[in-house]
């Protein structure tokens, strides 16, 4: 299921802001991130009596209760608002979570718990729910030594308990008894270890260290380096790898240990190695150098572009100094691959687009655009030639030169397919230009100024294309 489209989610995002701004959630027993945990497990002084364990909050999202988290919303903001900001706010609040239905196999069904996934406000609903629980619950385990580190990401928490004041049994319960609507799964430390979020948490005698945790299925394949994408996309992954590995507070011996692992990630990707050390030094200084003060971003749009050359970076470049920031998009997706061919199998004539019409005598073209299929506009064409009516610039090219049509199989030409409303018109564009330049267009077609992006492209022809993209 996902919200993006759902009535009330630039509501629920809006509101979401508005609520951050008024709750002051204390957000004691909550991390940010695995390296937020780990500088924090690092730091620790532990003992022999002290032992690992993870919960795992079962189907989170779908079972806060709504109606007691409003009123725990409507308490936490209260002790900071007055009466009337309090009473706004949880109105909207009440109507959005509300508006949690789906539909499954043409039913429709409304949870009576539950906030929907995706939804931008189940984050915060969740942290308002569980925060509550956690100060009834977990504080007074923690004021009573049984347990002596409690930290939670989402829906993963992590626990150091003290051996001669409680056992696992007991914490599982308590767990499970915070409330009705919560489960938990416990996994236990094995060989003084337990896995969290992307990290290995290691017991020794009086700290804990920390390793980075690879799932077993974890496969070494990342973007290859020769594939045809962005080169941002090519060294995301390796950026993350890097960045992590110099953040996250590791021996010298387990650092080199991944920087191995990294290198060889990268080498059987066809990476080459004097890119990933020059990667290295650049994530290294970012981390070493103070932060810079943050620009307002708040003008910063941002374009996508098909990333379908390099060439690409031609037209994103003269965005370079504006704030209108590039984001690529890849159309050599294994969705694409796998895509059914049944669009191939419909005949040109029947679809929607871009097209061209060639009169018979001098060979120029006249371009145009519809949203329905060419054959229903061409007939259109042809009826404005035989009532003698100038309607398109096509039949007053026909009717004042006396030049010759013909039928649509001889004249008629699909340049581009689309389906997308808003792309007609600048498709539609581009081809009067193209043909224009080529001195092959009717000379009662209008066209405007040359658009310079699009004469970039015709200095600089893409690739020939794979057969499955339109
Ligand atoms: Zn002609």
């Amino acid at each position: 299921m996902n919200n993006r489209s759902a009535p009330a989610y630039k509501t629920a995002k809006k509101l979401n802001n508005i609520l951050k701004q008024h709750l002051h959630l204390n957000n004691y027993y909550t991390v940010n991130s695995s390296n937020e945990l780990a500088q924090n497990l690092t730091r620790l002084t532990i003992n022999d009596n002290h032992r690992l364990i993870t919960l795992d909050i079962k189907d989170l999202y779908v079972n806060i209760p709504i109606d007691e988290t409003i009123r725990t919303t409507r308490a936490q903001l209260l002790k900071h608002n007055d009466q009337q900001t309090t009473n706004q706010i949880c109105n909207i609040l009440g109507t959005i979570l509300r508006q949690n239905y789906f539909a499954f196999q043409d039913n429709c069904y409304q949870p009576d718990k539950g906030v929907a996934m995706g939804s931008p406000l189940s984050g915060t609903m969740a942290e308002v729910f569980l925060q509550q629980l956690e100060n009834l619950h977990i504080k007074p385990l923690l004021d009573s030594k049984c347990i002596v580190f409690y930290s939670r990401y989402v829906d993963d928490a992590i626990i150091i308990y003290d051996v001669t004041r409680t056992n696992p049994e007991t914490i599982i319960r308590q767990a499970n008894s915070m409330h009705s609507n919560i489960q938990t799964s416990p996994t236990l430390e094995a060989d003084n270890r337990i896995s969290f979020l992307d990290i290995l948490i290691i017991r020794k005698p009086q700290q804990i260290e920390i390793d980075i945790f690879r799932k077993p299925t974890t496969t070494d394949t990342t973007i290859n380096y020769l594939s045809n994408h962005p080169m941002e996309q090519k060294l995301a992954a390796y950026r993350y790898y890097i960045e992590r590995m110099l953040r996250l507070p590791l021996s010298h011996s387990r650092q080199l240990r991944e920087w191995q692992t990294i290198r060889h990630i990268a080498t059987s990707n066809n990476f080459p190695i004097t890119l990933l050390h020059k990667l290295k030094r650049q994530i290294q200084h970012k981390i070493t150098k103070p932060p810079t003060t943050k620009n307002t971003e708040n003008n910063t749009k941002w374009a996508t572009f098909t990333f379908s050359s390099p060439y690409i970076r031609k037209i994103t470049n003269l965005f370079r100094h504006t704030n209108i920031k590039i984001g690529y998009k890849s159309s050599n997706t294994v969705a694409q691959l796998t895509k059914p061919a049944s669009d191939r199998n419909i005949p040109p004539h029947n679809k929607s687009g871009i097209y061209c019409l060639t009169c018979k005598t001098c060979n120029l073209s006249y371009v145009g655009q519809t949203s329905r299929n060419l054959r229903t506009r061409f007939q259109e064409h042809i009826r404005y030639i035989k009532t003698n009516n100038p309607q398109s610039a096509y039949a007053q090219h026909i009717l004042h030169n006396q030049h010759e049509y013909g039928t649509i199989a001889e004249t008629m030409t699909l340049l581009q397919a689309t389906k997308t409303e808003s792309m007609l018109l600048p498709f539609e564009q581009f081809h009067i230009q193209s043909l224009h330049q080529a001195g092959k267009l009717i000379h009662e077609q209008s066209h405007n100024d040359p658009n310079p992006l699009f004469q970039l492209t015709f200095s600089h022809p893409p690739p020939t294309r794979p057969k499955t993209e339109q």
